[in-house]
């Protein structure tokens, strides 16, 4: 990492389009390609999203109210990974759209107010398709919004959505996820593509699966410099802290802390940047060992 930068686009452009408030996306420069980050919004969850059945929620409830949360609903950040190099403009996920929730699907703004129009994306990488990762892809028309890009998914992850098995066994909380997911799946149609875990999906991107989030939840190794891990840790006070503890959020709980732990001890050895969909300040930085477990350092 040569470069680390925080900008602040104080340009009426971005204040007309978001409202009166100020866009700030944070940029890293690596080798030969450039990571921003792009806000879809937020999500505003029920706090006991965070406590899964079964879970301590004594143990719970004393570490977030360590982190400061407290109340009845918290908020996540989004944050896509836009990589530039060359001529190519990737973009990890597709946020919300208009549908899921009134403080998330800002995503068209936002690259707007970076100067950036739907058509010049030239391709989309999905971790995995839970609403504010791929209900953003479809426009208000019902249209693939990302004209001229090509799309990828894991193929454990497509197949899930698509297996009408799925929809009698997940929790009903759940069921709109396989509606909306299929939905935008089959309008993708063709021009979703598949891969599989260990592909180099293109040149220097490398997809890992990171499972327990979803069953194919992917992350991304870019070029060995940095490290998409999309859901993998969805909640910075406990992901890092306890990453062992199941996580409501995930939808099998164990699986998701068995992924969690070995994927952060990976990071932390290794220092590389990573980016992280719900994490904090834009979501770019390091994780750092922390006693015994882990912390978010942000860039
Ligand atoms: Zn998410």
């Amino acid at each position: 990492m040569r470069l680390n930068r925080r900008h602040f686009l104080h340009t009426a452009t971005a204040f007309s389009l978001l409202g009166g408030r100020a866009w700030a996306a944070t940029e890293t420069r690596f080798e030969d390609f450039v990571i921003r980050t792009v806000s879809d919004g937020k999500l505003v969850l029920p706090i006991d999203f965070l406590m899964p059945e079964g879970a301590d929620q004594q143990q719970i409830a004393s570490l977030l109210q360590e982190a400061g949360v407290s109340g009845e609903t918290y908020d996540s950040p989004l944050n896509l990974t836009l990589m530039q190099r060359g001529e190519d403009l990737i973009l990890f996920d597709a946020g919300s759209g208009p549908d899921f929730m009134p403080t998330a699907g800002r995503l068209p703004d936002a690259l707007a107010a970076m100067g950036i129009a739907p058509d010049q994306i030239t391709h989309v990488l999905f971790t995995h398709a839970h609403p504010d990762h791929i209900w953003g892809v479809l426009d208000d028309f019902d249209e693939p919004i990302f004209r001229n890009a090509q799309h990828l998914i894991n193929r454990v992850e497509r197949d899930f959505w698509l297996d009408p098995a799925t929809m009698e066994t997940i929790d009903p909380s759940r069921q709109t996820f396989v509606a909306g997911a299929r939905r935008r799946i089959e309008t993708l149609g063709d021009r979703l593509e598949v891969f599989e875990d260990g592909d180099e999906v293109l040149p220097g991107v490398t997809a890992l699966m990171t499972p327990g989030h979803t069953p194919g939840h992917t992350s991304f190794d870019l070029a060995g410099q940095a490290f998409v891990i999309g859901d993998a840790v969805t909640t910075p006070h406990m992901g890092f802290h306890r990453p062992d503890l199941p996580s409501g959020s995930d939808q099998n709980p164990e699986r998701g802390a068995e992924t969690r732990v070995s994927m952060l001890t990976r990071l932390a050895d290794s220092g590389v940047a990573v980016v992280g969909y719900h994490l904090p300040d834009g979501g770019i930085g390091k994780v750092v060992r922390d006693g015994d477990a882990f912390a978010f350092q942000s860039a």
